[in-house]
């Protein structure tokens, strides 16, 4: 495994490998590596030639108040499991390779934004796609693979790929969970010992959404009240949002159907956590999608 810090060599050896005729999967993360991302990375090994795996803390998709200074970073251990799968080139550039002094453009999706994740963290999402459409830029991929975690996230890449005439296929991957149900993520490192017991919360709420519905209940608002009322059951636990919504618009339905999008974030403590699922699909994996 390579790894690579300067941005236009990234672009050279990306050059170098379209040229040969090799395909490149790009798998962008902020590092903190658990078996969530390795599965991005091995199913970005087997769907491309070359693997890029990006490790980039991106400042600007924190607002002021969030952990951008506190959040947890471990290169060697990365680098190692990076390695452990075969992905091909690890890269890390620095902020100022990403944002040299006079950078000044950006991009920004303008409707699937304004709700869930948009509301609570305004410039979040700007900050997303301007730097992945950098990495885009700078990695030429085919494709490039997103966790269904972040189901805003991926809906708003997807919006800017084909907004932008990006040609870019976009895997969207299911979310890997604990073996208690709790999604994996970098920051449940944060989590105290009781708080880790509280963020059970999220994927319970997850269940009891569906069973609700199974069993024919369609209001949005009762089953919204029912999956409140379970998370506030619950020690050091703060609602941010639970919306049932369209699963592509990602706005409000007046009557849940199957597939409609449960969107959650909880703060545990001061661990702000987001989970979701497809109402009458929480139990199953949801499928490697093409989004
Ligand atoms: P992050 O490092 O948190 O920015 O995440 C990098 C990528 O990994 C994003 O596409 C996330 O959606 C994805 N990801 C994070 N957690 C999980 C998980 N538990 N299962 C699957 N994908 C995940």
């Amino acid at each position: 495994m390579e790894t690579i810090d300067s941005s236009e060599v990234m672009q050279k050896t990306c050059e170098a490998f379209r040229l040969s005729r090799q395909t490149i999967g790009l798998v962008p993360t902020m590092g903190f590596f658990h078996d969530g991302h390795l599965q991005l990375m091995e199913a970005g090994k087997r769907l491309a030639d070359q693997l890029v795996v990006s490790i980039f803390v991106n400042p600007f998709q924190f607002g002021p108040a969030e952990d951008y200074e506190m959040y947890p970073r471990d290169i060697e251990g990365d680098m190692s499991k990076a390695k452990d799968v075969g992905v091909d080139i690890l890269f890390c550039p620095s902020t100022e390779e990403i944002y040299p002094s006079g950078f000044q453009t950006t991009i920004a999706v303008q409707e699937v934004i304004k709700h869930l994740c948009g509301l609570s963290r305004p410039s979040h999402f700007e900050g997303v796609t301007t730097v992945v459409a950098k990495l885009f830029n700078i990695t030429m991929p085919h494709l490039a693979v997103f966790g269904q975690k972040d189901y805003q996230q991926l809906t708003v890449i997807s919006r800017m790929v084909k907004d932008l005439n990006m040609d870019i296929k976009i895997v969207g991957f299911p979310t890997l969970r604990e073996s208690d149900g709790l999604a994996m993520s970098s920051r449940n490192s944060y989590l105290s010992p009781e708080e880790r017991e509280s963020a059970l919360c999220l994927k319970k709420s997850l269940d009891l959404a569906d069973d609700l519905f199974r069993k024919g209940e369609q209001n949005p608002d009762k089953i919204i009240g029912e999956v409140e009322q379970l998370i506030l059951s619950h020690v050091s636990t703060e609602i941010e949002y639970v919306k049932i919504c369209h699963s592509a618009s990602l706005e409000d339905v007046e009557t849940v159907e199957e597939k409609s999008l449960l969107a959650l974030a909880v703060k545990v403590g001061k661990t702000r956590l987001i989970d979701n699922c497809l109402i009458g699909k929480a139990s199953e994996n949801i499928p490697e999608s093409d989004s």
